[in-house]
């Protein structure tokens, strides 16, 4: 498998929903919140259980085996659709802030801020995003705090993101969960003479809008974020380890369009349910469905805050956001 970033760039993607792709122009399937189940008539194991006939799985059933410990090495991929409720959007939507700072730069099209040629022609559209993201300016919202607390019950294998805007670290899972599949603003390096440089550094320069450099040859310090063309971090490799172990995969909020990730979701195995919260149906659920799918459509915090009622977690999440809020706050003073 290709471990380097396709020419949809992943970043922008993780910033907001963006241009369809083909297969997403099939016919919509848009059924509300009622979770949907495809190619019931195709062949698999239900359970160990010895069912010989296929059952459908629909979002109570993934909630029960959850509650069960049935499902406990649960891997997630998410994407920009879990950034948006936190008020993160997609940079080239005319009106959002960060389209307006753009616009003082002449950069010749929105990608082309994560297009190394372009950075180090004028890195400063690049820093402007930077800043933006700056950690602090938003917020882990409900479907964050929902995963750290799949995390906090033992139940989180991995979670892989798509998003650069470091709100599931934000959110209080540990580094060690988490493959930021697209990289992160918590490290950087120099571009020249590959120096890592610790993130307060260059925060420094990108508060006050200035390029950070090198302190050993004045290169410009890059984070470590993913551009097109390049390799995607070494952790992105523990998915070989991971997806074959997986027992329960979540998808949320991700259109699944940008390789490699995207094939992550068949590389679990074929008597693993997977659940899709997502707005639309999308990428291999659509196109290669399985029989232990369940996909719940339309809002992603709805869907997310129907499972936690399911699970029974309404309540450890309302304590568990007050308690995140308020520290957040406190930071804030
Ligand atoms: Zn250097």
């Amino acid at each position: 498998m290709a471990l380097y970033a396709r020419p949809v760039l992943p970043a922008l993607r993780l910033l907001g929903p963006g241009g369809e792709r083909a297969w997403a122009r099939q016919p919509r399937i848009t059924v509300g919140r009622r979770p949907i189940s495809f190619s019931a008539g195709a062949s698999g194991v239900f359970g160990s259980g010895g069912h010989s006939k296929k059952e459908k799985l629909f979002l109570q059933d993934v909630a029960e085996l959850i509650r069960a410990r049935a499902c406990q090495r649960v891997v997630v991929m998410v994407g920009a659709g879990i950034s948006t409720p936190s008020g993160i959007r997609d940079f080239r939507s005319p009106g959002s802030g960060l389209y307006s700072n753009l616009q003082q730069y002449n950069v010749p099209y929105p990608e082309a801020i994560f297009e190394l040629g372009f950075f180090f022609h004028n890195p400063r559209p690049f820093f402007a995003l930077a800043k933006e993201l700056y950690p602090g300016n938003y917020r882990p919202n409900v479907i964050h705090y929902f995963l750290r607390l799949l995390h906090e019950k033992g139940l989180l294998l991995r979670l892989y993101t798509q998003n650069i805007d470091g709100l599931e670290r934000a959110s209080g899972i540990p580094a060690s969960k988490l493959i930021e599949a697209h990289g992160s603003f918590a490290s950087a390096t120099c571009t020249v003479c590959r120096t890592p440089s610790p993130g307060e550094d260059f925060w420094a320069d990108v508060l006050v809008d200035r390029v950070p450099r090198c302190p050993v040859c004045t290169g410009i310090v890059k984070p470590d974020i993913v551009f097109f063309g390049e390799p995607l971090p070494q952790r992105f490799l523990l998915h070989v380890v991971d997806f074959p172990m997986a027992d329960l995969l979540l998808i949320l909020g991700t259109s699944l369009e940008v390789e490699p990730f995207a094939s992550l979701c068949e590389a679990v195995r074929s008597s693993v349910p997977r659940l899709l919260i997502n707005r639309d149906l999308v990428g291999p659920l659509a196109w290669r469905p399985r029989s232990r799918d369940v996909v719940q459509l339309g809002d992603v915090v709805h869907g997310v805050e129907r499972l936690v009622e399911l699970l029974g977690w309404t309540e450890e999440m309302q304590d568990l956001i007050q308690q995140e809020t308020g520290k957040l706050d406190g930071q804030d003073r």
